[in-house]
């Protein structure tokens, strides 16, 4: 097998891979770094299809502790304070490092201040923008500086299980597969960053891209970590539904429709959000979300099964110019977005569970460092809109100049020997079994996690969706794929994928199950109530032999109180 020895490992070029792999070079041009990439660097992962925004506290009026008040308010005070802390803080200088060092141009008022955009949940306008992409914008600049640094490159490369040293107490490298060769590598680091961007594609509409599958929170799993808040899903109340024979479904109608004054209309044309929330479309992602699946459990749903977003008294030539993306997005698919009248459902968007980690990005398995949408704890029970490519870009720069400095003072580790042949029997055990239908398999995986770990939650519904994922387990392993050609095999890349998401789901489950109240993401039907917010908990998961453990710490409210806000009497209001 072939071996490569770097300093700093980076696993993911999202907004948090980047940005790790840019510090840490910039900390120390002398390291040897790797970023490596199951996609292609520039092209893969959600930074990229970012729309709305970045949320940063810029303008006059507004201020770090304002969104660090919403942030935990969004949260239901949940959050690790201290990491939503550092997030408000240095978003916004990552932002002017984004504007001024990378060169990224967001869009501007008259006078030249950058503009801000209202999105739901926020106490003030402050998305950060290029038009309705900004995603584009900010992976375009990012890419373009790590291939100019002489970044190493491992470009449709997969991360398939992290090695420890032979005494299991530190990590000593990756075991990946070359997805051109379909070759096993395996390299070590000195310090390695998890990035891989989480994604709960395993929802039956689900908004992330393509090539994510929770593959480093199910490495984290199998590596003995434990993983936070893994009940919280976010749900984005607008995935355009475009029928069930197209990819469109799902993707996301960006949460400015509805800040910009979008409503949300039934069957008939009713808007309805006022029945639910005084906030009506603007209330926070959540309630909307359950707002629409109740308007659809009472029968007021469309005829493709969701409701309307309509923008049209907004003034059609406005709409074009505002969401110029959205509209062009909604017309390949033969709708008009400003003129008329677009079916949207929910649709299974982030998760703000992840592994644990502390502010210099370090966590439980020394050697092992983790930044973005892997991670959980800097958005509680609910992420605003705007803080997730925030939240990768802080954290992974931070991240970038945390491993430089540890790498500085490490030496490459062992490897436990056995533990990689032990890694790659797994990734090669579908050639060992009947080829079977894993389509069948990925459909009843999404189906069951709609239906029974989805939006609205009770105990029947999660022990049918936990009995239901153990059958999908035990359907994969009976499921194989056929040994013939393994570069680029992608019958085995969906066998391996299926078996990350399975591991994950069956983590949800076990987390939504252990949470008898309902608060942010997650709802219980059978547990409506929010609990005393004074002494809330959080779930951590694990597997022991296996299978899912959930047990629960409490949150320590290091910054403010539940009830409390930082921000002066007059600007609280
Ligand atoms: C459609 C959409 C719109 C969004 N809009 C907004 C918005 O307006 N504002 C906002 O704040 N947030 C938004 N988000 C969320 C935001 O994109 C994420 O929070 C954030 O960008 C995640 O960054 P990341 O670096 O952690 O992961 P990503 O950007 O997803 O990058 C993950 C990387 O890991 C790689 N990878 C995955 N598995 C492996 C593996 N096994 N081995 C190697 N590499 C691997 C992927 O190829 C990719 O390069 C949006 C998300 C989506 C899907």
């Amino acid at each position: 097998m072939k071996r490569l020895d770097f300093d700093i490992l980076v696993l993911g070029a999202g907004g948090a891979g980047l940005f790790a792999a840019l510090h840490a070079h910039k900390a120390d041009p002398a390291l040897k770094i790797a970023i490596a990439v199951k996609g292609l660097l520039g092209k893969s992962g959600c930074t990229r299809m970012v729309q709305g925004g970045y949320n940063v506290a810029l303008a006059p009026g507004d201020s770090a502790v304002r969104h660090f008040m919403d942030t935990v308010e969004g949260g239901k005070w949940l959050n690790d304070q201290d990491l939503a802390w550092l997030l408000v803080h240095e978003a916004q200088t990552r932002i002017r490092e984004l504007e001024n060092e990378l060169g990224c141009f967001f869009d501007r008022n008259a006078d030249g201040t950058v503009h801000q955009k209202a999105f739901a949940g926020q106490t003030f306008d402050r998305t950060v923008h290029k038009g309705d992409l900004t995603g584009i914008e900010i992976v375009n600049r990012l890419a373009e500086q790590v291939w100019t640094r002489g970044i190493f490159r491992l470009e449709e490369h997969r991360a398939l299980a992290f090695v420890k040293t032979p005494d299991g107490s530190a990590l000593s490298g990756v075991l990946m597969l070359d997805i051109r060769a379909g070759e096993f590598l395996f390299v070590r680091a000195k310090a390695v960053l998890l990035a891989t961007g989480g994604g709960p594609t395993m929802y039956k509409y689900h908004t992330p891209s393509g090539d994510k599958a929770c593959d480093g929170m199910a490495m984290a799993l199998r590596a003995g970590l434990a993983l936070r808040d893994m009940e919280m899903v976010q749900f984005h109340p607008t995935g355009l539904l475009a029928g069930p024979d197209t990819r469109m479904t799902g993707t996301v109608l960006e949460e400015g429709l509805r800040g910009a004054g979008g409503w949300l209309t039934d069957r008939d044309g009713k808007r309805f959000m006022a029945e639910y929330d005084p906030k009506g479309e603007r209330a926070t992602r959540d309630v909307v979300s359950r707002a629409i699946a109740d308007a659809i459990a009472k029968g007021r749903g469309t005829d493709l099964g969701g409701v309307h977003l309509e923008m049209a008294h907004l003034g059609p030539d406005n709409v074009r110019k505002q969401f110029k993306g959205m509209v062009e997005r909604c017309a390949d698919c033969g709708f008009d977005l400003a003129g008329g009248r677009v079916q949207v459902v929910p649709t299974a968007h982030y998760m703000m569970g992840g592994v644990p980690f502390a502010p210099d990005c370090t966590t439980a398995l020394p050697g092992l460092f983790a930044a973005g949408e892997d991670t959980g704890g800097v958005h509680g029970a609910n992420r605003l809109g705007g803080n997730g490519v925030a939240n990768s870009t802080v954290f992974g720069g931070l991240a970038g100049a945390s491993m430089a400095k540890f790498a500085r003072g490490a030496q490459l580790r062992a490897a436990d020997e056995a533990a990689i042949d032990a890694a790659v029997a797994a990734a090669l055990a579908p050639f060992a079994i009947p080829p079977g239908d894993l389509d069948a398999i990925r459909e009843t995986l999404y189906d069951t996690m709609w239906n029974d770990v989805g939006i609205v939650r009770d105990a029947a519904g999660l022990a049918r969706g936990a009995a239901a994922l153990d059958e999908l387990e035990r359907a994969l392993d009976r499921t194989g794929v056929a040994d013939g050609q393994r570069a680029f095999n992608l019958a085995w890349h969906d066998w391996l994928n299926l078996k990350n998401l399975v591991a994950v789901s069956k983590i949800v489950c076990a987390a939504a199950q252990m949470r008898t109240d309902s608060r942010g993401a997650h709802f219980r039907a059978d547990f409506p109530a929010t609990d005393d917010l004074a002494t809330s908990r959080y779930t951590l998961a694990r597997l022991a032999d296996g299978a899912p453990q959930v047990s629960s710490e409490p949150v320590l409210f290091t910054r403010v109180r539940p009830g409390q806000t930082l921000l002066p009497a007059e600007a609280a209001e």
